[in-house]
């Protein structure tokens, strides 16, 4: 009965109840860019390449490397041609930030998912796992250095209870009690006194 303890014997009968989606993302590789420059231009020459790899658009790329690396550029053939030199790192950095934003599921890691529409919001769908999440196309750089201050008035919403019982919304970097409030409310606050990150606030109608 050895075959019991066989170690890979057992890992193989592991990997064979695998759904295909997570053992063919175990091979997935973010595709890398092939980068040169030319006078004041940057090119990727298998940029067409790469959309394909993904299963992307190259038109969905494209604009959102433009917007990422704030240049200009066209899509010749196989090719983007960009304009400026731009550093192959940072070209690199962005096709793989591009990739785990709007092609690679946050549950099962796999990149054989696609994006569609509802509404206004772009989701993901993975194949693979059936996961959807909303595409985040950018961190809110804006809620996280959102500043508030002395006798302002906000929109905040309770998301916790302090120990006293107090309502506890998160705010940018700040925590804000606000006594009376309920968890799950969204309350209109006016900001009574702020210490550190901490602050102290009231509802108001
Ligand atoms: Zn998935």
């Amino acid at each position: 009965m050895t075959e019991l303890y066989d170690y890979d014997y057992l890992l193989q009968r592991v990997r064979d109840a695998l759904p295909d989606a997570v053992k063919h993302h175990e091979r997935f590789e973010i595709p890398k860019a092939e980068v040169l420059h030319e006078g004041k231009s940057t090119i990727i020459r298998n940029f067409v390449s790469i959309a394909k790899r993904i299963n992307r658009d190259p038109m969905h790329v494209y604009k959102y490397l433009m917007r990422e690396l704030g240049t200009a550029g066209t899509i010749q053939g196989e090719r983007l041609v960009l304009k400026g030199r731009i550093s192959p790192s940072l070209v690199q950095r962005r096709i793989e930030r591009y990739v785990s934003t709007y092609v690679l599921c946050s549950e099962c890691g796999s990149p054989d998912t696609e994006l569609r529409k509802e509404g206004r919001v772009e989701l993901l769908v993975c194949k693979a796992c059936g996961a959807v999440r909303p595409v985040q196309a950018k961190i809110d750089v804006r809620t996280t250095t959102e500043t508030l201050k002395e006798g302002k008035i906000y929109e905040v919403e309770i998301t916790d209870l302090s120990r006293d019982g107090d309502g506890i919304a998160k705010y940018g970097n700040y925590v804000v009690y606000v006594p009376g409030a309920r968890k799950g409310q969204s309350v209109k606050v006016k900001i009574l006194k702020i210490k550190k990150n901490a602050a102290f606030a009231e509802v108001v109608s």
